[in-house]
């Protein structure tokens, strides 16, 4: 299977404290990978580097094949590389539907002086997007009163829309119950294998990495030190050691 991404030795430090040393690996077309590790492993500060939020200090990072090292945030989310973000204030007082309406005017680069024609134009492409995560029945209700695991959906669809060949979930299913966790990342999942989408997501929830990750790596202390199958990794000395605690 080839790479969406590729990632060489890639390095950040911070006045001398290095948090991410030296990492390499890749994420295969259509495959939904796991980076897990221990709050302060360096996971989020990967994230930031892979998506131009923060420079590298050292290494390389691939899409494709192409080397987008240090390219600016919308450089690369042109490009391909999605993120799942927090709905803001704004939006919340805008229906479901609204938001995907107004995240597809943004993908397809319309201005919002051309909101009122662009409402109607995107709001059946808007349905499609609430159908993949199951929100359609919700489309008309405003944000403020969705319950939190429906706001994580309409994220996903909202990341959706802009057709990432690669979408990064960092920690997606934090502050969610167990069930529900389990339910939302069964989805990605679902979204993986029919759309071929690529994703890379940080989870504490063993149970939830366990259960839909294709691969997992795992962080600690900046360096990569288990790169494999789930089995591969469950059974890895090293990280039963230092992040399952034996
Ligand atoms: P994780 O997401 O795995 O919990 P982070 O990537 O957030 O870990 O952080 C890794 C380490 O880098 C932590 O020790 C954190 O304090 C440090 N760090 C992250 N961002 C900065 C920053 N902007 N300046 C200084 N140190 C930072
Ligand atoms: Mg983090």
């Amino acid at each position: 299977m080839s790479e969406i991404l590729r990632v060489e030795n890639l390095k950040k430090s911070y006045d001398g404290f290095v948090a991410v040393n030296g990492v390499s690996f890749g994420v295969a077309k259509g495959e939904l990978k796991a980076l897990i590790g221990p709050n302060g492993a360096g996971k989020s500060t990967c994230f930031n580097m892979l998506t131009g939020q923060h420079r590298p200090t050292e290494g390389e990072v691939f899409l494709d094949g192409e080397n987008i090292t240090g390219r600016k945030t919308r450089d690369v989310w042109r490009k391909g590389v999605g993120r799942t973000f927090q709905i803001t204030g704004t939006y919340q007082s805008m229906t479901v539907i609204e938001n995907v309406q107004m995240a597809l005017m943004s993908h397809h680069r319309k201005l919002f002086s051309m909101m009122p024609r662009a409402w109607k134009l995107y709001r059946d492409e808007a349905f499609e997007f609430l159908d993949t995560v199951a929100m359609a029945d919700q489309a008309d209700r405003p944000c403020s009163v969705l319950a939190y695991g429906d706001l994580k959906r309409l994220e996903l669809a909202i990341a959706l829309t802009h057709r990432p060949r690669l979408l990064l979930m960092d920690e997606p299913t934090a502050g969610m119950a167990p069930s529900a966790r389990i339910e939302l990342m069964q989805l990605v999942a679902d979204i993986v294998k029919d759309q071929g989408v690529s994703v890379l997501f940080t989870e504490h929830d063993m149970d939830v990495v366990f259960a839909h990750a294709h691969h997992i790596m795992v962080l600690n202390r900046g360096e990569l030190i288990a790169d494999g199958s789930v089995t591969e990794v469950r059974n890895n000395p090293q990280v039963q050691e230092v992040y399952l605690g034996g």
